[in-house]
């Protein structure tokens, strides 16, 4: 049986270039402060690094819960096919698909929720993206819309 229960992202370090990114209960993470916006921003104690709970904006207002679309992703890293997830979840494959869309708008942040979540190796993170056709960008805060696919090679 799949672990059911979502790692908090406060429970670990987003920061891909820290040692203990996307280790769990280390006790590296601490609370500090809010940003502007009132979110709760946490601080890790290895890199000093700050970050606040992203996966909560990547898919927000989303009709399925969190806990599904991660669990999705990482089957479908997993090597299982759209038709595959659709059987077992019962979600669509183009809602599949459009959350990996979503998701490779946000590589870090769900690469962070996919490691602390589930044994998968890099490989198949990367396999994930190419899926989508973003070889594994990094960092990237590029914005990318469909209609207009300039420069995308
Ligand atoms: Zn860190």
């Amino acid at each position: 049986m799949k672990q059911t229960t979502l790692v908090h992202p406060s429970a670990f370090c987003w920061n891909p270039r820290c040692p203990d990114y996307g280790k769990l209960k280390l006790g590296n993470i601490r609370r500090f402060g809010r940003t502007q916006a009132g979110t709760q921003r946490y601080q890790c104690r290895t890199c000093n690094g700050t970050f606040v709970e992203t996966i909560g904006t990547v898919f927000y207002g989303r009709h399925h819960c969190q806990e599904i679309i991660i669990e999705c992703l990482a089957l479908l890293a997993e090597r299982n096919s759209l038709a595959a997830i659709h059987r077992v979840k019962g979600v669509k494959e183009e809602t599949v698909v459009a959350w990996l869309r979503l998701a490779a708008q946000h590589v870090e942040c769900i690469e962070a929720i996919l490691l602390a979540n589930y044994r998968l190796t890099r490989a198949q993170l990367d396999a994930l993206w190419i899926y989508v056709g973003h070889k594994g960008e990094k960092g990237g805060a590029r914005k990318r819309t469909s209609a207009a696919p300039s420069g995308v090679a």
